[in-house]
């Protein structure tokens, strides 16, 4: 099968990666040259594991393809997928859909006879009906079919989520597209995912449905942390109990900064805009919004506290600023309010993160970049952890804690246990807990 994916970003380049791993010929477009030139170089342009060896496996088998001209590739694909972004709009906080648009009007001049086309980008309900009438409108009498295919893959675990997903997902109007879909999607049926066919307008709404309901998750158990710190209680036992719920489920269930990243927030946002444009309000959606704002504030006030009220020329050695661990992925970060708000109140900050630096460097000016933990903690006043990379998980805290000038560790992510925190000279500060035991999961390693 011969397939078409426009746009090369985390989803796009994750999708034509591993539909390429699938056996088939991608054809993938992106409108950044220099994206273009590293990928054809089999390099990838952001981090994400397990990518690059699948994007090399692709070149060297010559089922994976890069160039920048949308027509060229479109012209011989049975099938084309639209992954390119739908970030928040400025003033109305709808998604932005100039590049969805730009992509489908590119395509649409050399859109094969017979051809689907597929809407990988979260979008707004309505969209493959809109998107249709262009296409139809640029090319009259042309044979086609318009699917949703919304995408529910992780940044971070992304490709394991491509190729072992929930289920997959196919808003159709006609059987050509669900034809081609279980085609492009036949070697994960055939090892049992489930192919969701439903009606477009569901498929697009299902997405947001379900960032909408795993952000309430997060920003619930943030206010849920609060409590159990306030009342005695631990938040890392409140949330086994909870998450032992099969009506609830444990994902999403990590007391933490705020959430962040590429596509709650924005996805949140429009959601709850969208309604406003339908005559509905979405009160949950805005409650979310504004508990994960208020969250994110608070944390800059929690490291000072900790820190005894006043970081004022203090030094602040910060662990982590992506927006989760294994990505390089800086949007929305929740350290892009938290590290300022300290810089504001006079601390000197200094950060390492695995990944990220090159990404972070120019949103967070001021920031002191380590090349390591140990040394982004040396004469350090205060310790923060930010993100939770699992290197940080095994770091050797008696020499951390020795190189530091003052003794505050304030864990956001609660990865390490109070007990050890304190035996290795710590005043250790976590979320959700003031428990002797408290931190990361008992049992957990
Ligand atoms: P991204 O910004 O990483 O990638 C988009 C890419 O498309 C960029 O490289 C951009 O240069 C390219 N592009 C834009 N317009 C183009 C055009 N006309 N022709 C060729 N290339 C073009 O975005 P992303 O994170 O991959 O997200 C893409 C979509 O998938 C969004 O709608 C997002 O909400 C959705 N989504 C993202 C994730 C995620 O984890 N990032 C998960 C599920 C769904």
């Amino acid at each position: 099968m011969n397939i078409a994916m426009i746009g090369g970003g985390y989803v796009g380049l994750v999708s034509a990666a591993c539909l390429a791993g699938f056996g088939w010929q991608v054809a993938c477009v992106e409108r950044d040259e220099r994206r273009v030139a590293m990928l054809r170089d089999g390099v990838a342009p952001f981090y994400e594991p397990g990518l690059e060896a699948l994007l090399r496996d692709g070149l060297a088998a010559g089922r994976l393809r890069f160039g920048g001209d949308a027509a060229a590739a479109v012209a011989a694909s049975e099938v084309v997928f639209v992954a390119v972004g739908t970030p928040m709009r400025r003033g109305d906080a709808r998604a932005d859909m100039a590049d969805v648009a730009a992509a489908v009007e590119a395509a649409a001049a050399a859109l094969p006879a017979g051809c689907v086309v597929a809407m990988k980008s979260t979008v707004p309900v309505g969209t493959a009906d809109e998107m249709e009438a262009r296409i139809a409108q640029l090319r009259p009498g042309l044979d086609f079919d318009l699917v949703s295919n919304p995408e529910f893959l992780r940044q971070g675990a992304a490709v394991d989520d491509f190729v072992n997903p929930a289920r997959v997902v196919v808003g159709a109007a006609g059987a050509r597209g669900r034809e081609a879909m279980a085609a492009v999607y036949a070697p994960l049926a055939q090892k049992g995912v489930p192919l969701l066919f439903v009606d477009r307008r569901s498929a697009e709404m299902g997405k947001y449905a379900a960032n909408a309901f795993l952000a309430a998750k997060v920003a619930l158990i943030g206010e849920v942390a609060d409590v159990c710190e306030a009342a005695g209680a631990d938040v890392e036992a409140v949330a086994r109990i909870v998450g032992g719920d099969g009506r609830i489920g444990a994902g999403g269930l990590k007391a933490g900064a705020g959430f962040g990243g590429s596509c709650l927030p924005k996805d949140v946002a429009a959601l709850v805009a969208a309604a406003r444009g339908h005559g509905v309000r979405c009160r949950l959606g805005e409650a979310v919004i504004e508990a994960n704002e208020a969250r994110k504030r608070g944390m800059a006030a929690r490291v000072i506290q900790a820190a005894g009220g006043d970081v004022h020329g203090r030094i602040v050695g910060v662990l982590g600023v992506a927006f989760k661990p294994d990505t390089d992925d800086m949007r929305a970060a929740p350290s892009l309010e938290i590290l300022p708000a300290l810089q504001s109140a006079g601390a000197l900050v200094r950060a390492y993160d695995p990944q990220a630096m090159r990404q972070a460097a120019a949103l967070l000016p001021g920031v002191e970049w380590r090349a390591d933990a140990r040394s982004a903690l040396q004469g350090a006043h205060v310790g923060v952890v930010l993100t939770e990379w699992a290197e940080f998980r095994r770091l050797d805290l008696a020499g951390l804690r020795a190189g530091m000038a003052g003794d505050v560790l304030v864990d956001l992510r609660n990865i390490y246990r109070r007990a050890e925190a304190q035996a290795a000279g710590f005043d250790y500060h976590c979320i959700g807990s003031r428990h002797p035991g408290a931190g990361k999961e008992a049992g957990e390693t």
